[in-house]
């Protein structure tokens, strides 16, 4: 049973790596923008948002004001949101103001810093004639049980705020963690194994989501990537989304992407960790479960991470 298991996946990677299924599409979201410490290093320019602008890429940003205040140069922390959200490739979405776990708080805090973290997004969106409708979790953390999920989902609504699924993420913080390490140790040989590394591994989700989407809905159904703006993706996103066009995926807005049915469907998954929504759509436990085992192994990297971040 196993070993058919096994084939039958393989068989489906293959087919979704084929252009056999056909067009795909995907809309890319970027979270905590904006990174006020990195380009702080790069006379306050983001140089993912640079690559986004020359290639035109539809992507949706998820801001964290809070991070506007990290650092003493609060001016030029404010001049790179404004690059942010002024981009016409740019599609806005509210992240709260300080990154809290929303099963660690009260409804009320939590609203709080939802509404303390548009404050600068809602004039900026204003200015250049731009929504914020969208919201995502911080740690996609929508809630420790199904009553604390239904509280916020109707008190965000009533902001007019639409829930920012996504369904693809490959742990970039945790590769741009041991990538930066590298950097900065001036270790360019290991920095690029991580960078090849997270190259492949994010690769091989895409095949393993595709497979499930396969698997689940007997279609492509278009996907959302979750990734930060960060020194690997600013190095590797564009040689991901390359190899990704390779495999006949369109990039387009997360507007678009809402749009599909798959995604109006209810989220039955009531703890508090950030799984892919195609796992929250699944009816039973088990069943996500054992689909949750068949992700790219990332162990190995992980225990890297664990050693160094003691450091
Ligand atoms: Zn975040």
């Amino acid at each position: 049973m196993k070993r058919y298991c096994f084939l039958l996946t393989a068989i489906l990677v293959i087919l979704v790596n084929s252009n056999v299924c056909g067009q795909k599409t995907l809309a890319i979201t970027i979270d905590d923008i904006p990174n006020t410490r990195l380009c702080s290093e790069n006379s306050f320019h983001s140089k993912l948002l640079s690559i986004i602008d020359e290639n035109k890429l539809p992507v949706t940003i998820f801001i964290n004001e809070g991070l506007l205040y990290k650092n003493q140069n609060v001016e030029e922390n404010f001049s790179l949101l404004n690059q942010w959200v002024k981009s016409e490739n740019v599609t806005l979405g509210n992240h709260t103001f300080s990154h809290p776990w929303y099963s660690q708080s009260s409804i009320d805090t939590f609203m709080l810093d939802v509404i303390k973290g548009e404050t600068i997004s809602r004039e900026l969106a204003q200015l250049y004639d731009k929504e914020l409708k969208y919201f995502r979790f911080p740690f996609n953390d929508l809630g420790k049980d199904s009553i604390q999920q239904m509280e916020v989902k109707t008190r965000l609504a009533s902001l007019n705020y639409t829930i920012s699924p996504f369904t693809i993420e490959s742990s970039d913080w945790m590769f741009n963690f041991l990538y930066e390490y590298y950097l900065k140790k001036e270790n360019f040989e290991e920095a690029t194994k991580i960078g090849e590394a997270y190259y492949e591994i994010t690769l091989e989700a895409f095949s393993y989501f595709d497979s499930l989407s396969i698997v689940q809905y007997g279609r492509n159904i278009p996907q959302i990537y979750l990734c930060h703006d960060n020194a690997i993706n600013a190095d590797y996103l564009n040689q991901i989304l390359e190899e990704l066009q390779q495999r006949n995926y369109e990039l387009v807005s997360l507007d678009e992407v809402m749009k599909d049915d798959v995604y109006h469907q209810e989220n039955t998954y009531y703890k508090k960790w950030g799984i892919s929504w195609i796992y929250r759509w699944m009816e039973y436990k088990e069943e996500r479960k054992s689909a949750m085992m068949g992700e790219p192994d990332i162990m190995e990297y992980y225990r890297l991470y664990e050693k160094l971040s003691q450091e």
